[in-house]
């Protein structure tokens, strides 16, 4: 870079697409940042744009905010909002005033007309710079991975745990990858073999099969110095899309004849073990049970799998909570999204008494419950998220209400839909933790993390949206076991080289 400091593009694209819903996620779901306000908000954030932006000004470079949009995983996105985004990412690729680009991008973003959005932008973003100029990409692990997207950029990598308490790390080590190919050092090569299945279930890296996976890949990687990552891929769920499946994916500095051999034997492994990847969920009377005769000192967190908004359901399941009520005296807290409800509570302020319809407006399967209960709390519904996991970044809710309930239920409605994973979506609405004897949340791994020492997590069996029960997937597209009839696979890994930079 003849002495000047290396000029890096940074830029985020996230959205965890669910194709079941028959909405669209529009713009104003999204929470947006432009130019430099991108790399201020990311500062110290617990993501994969926090870990570029930390290891890129450690490295003294220079950072360039493009665009960062991002909203909760939910429906397909609008077809209209998303090309809006494109074309402004092209836009700003022009100038072409920067070495690399480094983003952060789920990698399941989907829209009607495009089941792989990432892959598409990747496409467009090579289109607007030419082949000189690197790009690097940390997704999520729950990434529909797709060839365009390896032939697109140089780097693309995933995070490694799950709950993704290593995002930071990836997006670090993102920027060090495009650091070592502007030096000349990298000639990233990536092998990738798929398997078309999707895990039920057991989906924790902490323990079980994927622990052992990831061990083994590990082992893989540290024994072949050329082996610069291997990613594991456990594919969205909810993508519908040709060739879904579990991805496993090795980088290596160069061709590695090894690589296919390694990257088929990984993924061979989920074909072996497929009969493992299943959940233990428990009944929602076996919960409220343990709710009220708990194990621990501490109340249980009761994950709401049906209608997990971290697997893009809209979080308006009336279940647990019309179970709650027929148990008066048990304390806990239930968040549903229902924008009308919120309306009614605020035209009657806080500590009036009413009666309202909530829950079941967005998800078919689902009536509303009507409740009566005080107005105690309202607010605009932003928070800061304590973490760890997503530490550090804005929440936004919408407006909110919090019903005091007859029975002793406190109902959190929002008008937006949020995952529920973090302490600060109750603490932040005046409801304590500590007070009640249960929470529901809507996300099935990370609150596992920041929950911890505060409430017990227990998976539930609910129906919705945001589960794999049997028969879930309609499959416009996509072909997987076990939703499909998949004959034995033949596994074959393909391999995507790039140019070197100019
Ligand atoms: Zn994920």
């Amino acid at each position: 870079m003849n002495g000047r400091k290396i000029r890096l593009l940074i830029g985020r694209m996230s959205h965890e697409s669910n194709s079941l819903p028959d909405f669209r996620t529009d713009g104003s779901w999204f929470t947006e940042y432009r130019g430099e306000a991108v790399i201020e908000q990311a500062k110290g954030t617990g993501s994969t744009l926090g870990g570029i932006v930390k290891r890129a000004q450690a490295m003294g470079f220079e950072t360039i905010g493009s665009i960062d949009v991002v909203a909760p995983a939910s429906a397909l996105v609008d077809d209209g909002y998303y090309a809006r985004i494109r074309a402004e990412f092209a836009e700003r690729a022009k100038r072409r005033d920067f070495d690399a680009i480094a983003l952060d991008l789920h990698g399941a973003m989907g829209t009607d007309s495009i089941p792989d959005a990432e892959g598409d932008l990747l496409a467009a973003l090579r289109d607007a710079v030419g082949p000189g100029i690197p790009i690097g990409v940390g997704l999520d692990l729950h990434a529909h991975l797709t060839p365009k997207m390896l032939e697109k950029a140089e780097i693309v990598i995933a995070c490694k745990e799950n709950p993704h308490t290593d995002t930071v790390e990836c997006g670090e080590k993102v920027v060090e990858l495009l650091a070592q190919i502007l030096a000349g050092r990298l000639a990233p090569v990536s092998t990738v073999a798929r398997v078309p299945m999707i895990l039920m279930g057991n989906g924790d890296t902490f323990a079980g099969p994927l622990q052992q996976i990831h061990s083994l890949a590990r082992s893989l990687a540290e024994a072949h110095c050329e082996i610069h990552d291997i990613s594991i891929y456990n594919v969205n769920r909810f993508t519908d899309d040709f060739d879904m499946g579990q991805c496993v994916v090795v980088l290596s500095n160069g061709p590695l004849h090894q690589a296919a051999e390694i990257a088929e034997n990984i993924a061979a492994e989920f074909w072996h073990r497929r009969e493992e990847f299943r959940d233990l969920l428990i009944t929602v009377d076996q919960a409220l049970d343990l709710a009220a005769n708990p194990r621990k000192a501490i109340p249980v967190a009761l994950a709401d799998m049906g209608d997990r908004v971290a697997a893009g359901a809209p979080g308006d399941s009336p279940i647990i909570l019309k179970a709650a009520l027929a148990r008066p005296g048990l304390r806990g807290a239930i968040p549903i999204t229902d924008p009308a409800a919120v309306a009614k509570a605020r035209a009657a302020g806080v500590s009036a008494d009413i009666v309202v319809d909530v829950g079941g407006t967005m998800t078919p399967i689902f009536d509303s419950v009507t409740v009566r209960g005080k107005v105690r709390n309202l607010s605009d519904g932003v928070f800061i998220a304590a973490g760890p996991i997503e530490g550090g970044i804005r929440n936004e809710m919408g407006d909110t209400a919090v019903l005091d309930l007859e029975n002793g239920l406190l109902l959190l409605l929002t008008s937006r839909p949020n995952y529920a994973m973090d302490p600060q979506t109750f603490e932040s609405q005046g409801i304590s933790i500590a007070a009640q004897d249960f929470l529901v949340v809507k996300s099935g791994y990370h609150f596992k993390v920041n929950f911890d020492g505060l409430a017990e997590p227990l998976t539930v069996a609910t129906p919705g949206l945001g589960y794999p029960f049997p028969g879930y997937h309609p499959g416009k597209r996509a072909r997987f076991y076990p939703e499909h009839d998949v004959s034995e696979p033949n596994i074959k890994a393909i391999t995507f080289t790039h140019r070197e930079p100019q």
